[in-house]
């Protein structure tokens, strides 16, 4: 069997909300330094393209309280795909 595919792959999921359950993103928020999270399980990604930047949208309610900016700021990630070839007596770990 062969497998031929464009590299890098990019291509469009066309899934309105990308949950990913057990993927927690941190960031230390660049005005007070505390670390915030955004869990992928509760917070989907919208629209995400495959090897293509997606953006992380952060949020300190601390600063926002006490009128600090910036209290909302953005990182990017980025979701790989691959394809390949599975024995049926070997399933994936
Ligand atoms: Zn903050």
């Amino acid at each position: 069997m062969q497998i031929e595919s464009k590299s890098p792959l990019v291509m469009k999921l066309d899934v309105k909300r990308l949950y990913i359950p057990g993927t927690v993103i941190t960031d230390a928020c660049p005005t007070c330094g505390v670390e915030k999270r955004v869990d992928l399980g509760n917070y989907p990604l919208s629209f995400p393209n495959i090897n293509v930047p997606s953006d992380i949208y952060f949020y300190c309610g601390a600063c926002d309280e006490a009128d600090r900016r910036p209290y909302e700021w953005t990182r990017q990630i980025l979701i790989r795909f691959s394809i390949e070839e599975v024995q049926v007596t070997d399933p994936p770990a």
